[in-house]
């Protein structure tokens, strides 16, 4: 399942390796379902080795159905930033989100990966030895390794296309839905079928008291929910540049300040994050976080420029809002607006574009009861 706009790499990730380029990054979740099957899978009739096959098998299928959704997007000209394997399966990113044509090709490539797989491995198996019936699957041997790995393929092929975001079956839907929609809408409507579907699955794990299937819906309702907010904040804030949103009216600590200084501005004002100042130029952003860990590990008397941060994000007032929106979307985060020249004209936090969207949403609610006005 691709996944956009975030440039950031995902947080949580240890290992990495590269195929075709793309750095390949396992979440530690991803690690303990590793240890987790092959504890419950060496039973009495299957080895540790094929064991471990099986599962490095089905770890193998993750990643080229990954690889399918990087090739063909490389093929319209789109760079996978990393994938990440998760527990429910992996997570490419790409650089930019494809174009509603571009997404259908990308979305199937990746399901139709597990399903030649699939069939090519039953038809090996079909002409090895003749198949066994379903029920045998149910007990794994090292004898019917082939078809369960099959099985695993044509498992993640039918959950992959679940017409629902996050699964590549949304993006499908989302393409289609776009033909006729905004993008935007076709992307809550794909999103809000994720959130459905996963609700679903989660009361399905509780009747069933089946464990994998709440965490798999709980995955999915993050990943739906994470969708479905994006696309809020970009139809709430579609037309509006970084400047109608920054904040003007702050304050700034001065290269020479302390910590203590820092500190007592920390207190009178309701701001969380201080640009420092050397003369007229910006040479930094102290945040909150780094404030109090200067506090804690230098003490009050220490100066600014030491604790400060000199790579901050900054932004031009130009800029669209929907665009930087990936910048500053976690909570605390914050960037500074500063002009062709280097000046500081703004901040922009995670708060106050909260309180932008919060101010976009009441207004279009009162622009259709009072149409007239
Ligand atoms: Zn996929």
């Amino acid at each position: 399942m691709p996944i956009d706009d975030n440039h950031k790499p995902i947080p949580g990730s240890v290992v990495t390796f590269k195929v075709f380029g793309v750095p390949v990054r396992l979440h530690f979740t991803f690690i303990l379902l590793l240890v987790f099957l092959l504890v419950i899978g060496v039973g009495q009739r299957q080895s540790g080795l094929m064991t471990a096959l099986y599962i490095l098998a089905l770890f193998a299928s993750v990643l080229l159905h990954e690889l399918g959704h990087t090739l063909i997007a490389r093929h319209y000209g789109i760079r996978t930033l990393e994938i990440v394997m998760f527990p429910i399966g992996g997570v490419s990113r790409p650089e930019r989100a494809p174009k509603a044509r571009e997404e259908l090709w990308v979305a199937l490539s990746g399901p139709l990966v597990n399903l030649l797989i699939a069939a090519g491995l039953l038809i090996w198996v079909g002409v090895q030895q003749g198949f066994v019936s379903l029920a045998q699957l149910r007990e794994p041997t090292d004898a019917n390794l082939a078809e369960r790995i099959a099985l695993g393929n044509l498992l993640l092929f039918v959950f992959n296309l679940l017409p629902a975001y996050p699964m590549d079956g949304g993006r499908i839907l989302r393409s289609f839905l776009a033909l006729r929609l905004p993008e935007e809408e076709a992307t809550r409507i794909a999103a809000g079928a994720g959130q459905g579907l996963a609700i679903l699955m989660g009361l399905g794990g509780l009747l069933w008291g089946n464990f994998i299937l709440m965490f798999v819906a709980l995955f999915v309702y993050l990943g739906a929910a994470h969708e479905n907010a994006s696309a809020r904040g970009r139809i709430l804030t579609s037309g509006f540049p970084v400047r109608a949103a920054m904040i003007t009216d702050y304050r700034v600590l001065q290269h020479g300040d302390t910590i203590r200084d820092a500190g007592n501005l920390l207190l009178t004002t309701a701001q969380h994050d201080f640009p420092v100042v050397h003369g007229d130029s910006v040479v930094g952003l102290l945040t909150r976080s780094a404030l109090v860990r200067a506090m804690l590990t230098q003490g009050p008397e220490a100066y600014v420029a030491g604790a400060m941060d000199r790579e901050f994000p900054r932004l031009s007032p130009d800029q669209p809002l929907r665009e930087v929106l990936p910048t500053v979307s976690a909570p605390g985060s914050c960037a500074l607006v500063m002009d062709a020249e280097d000046r500081l004209l703004g901040l922009l936090t995670s708060e106050n574009v909260s309180e932008f969207l919060l101010l976009r949403q009441v207004s279009l609610a009162q622009a259709k009861e009072h149409p007239a006005r």
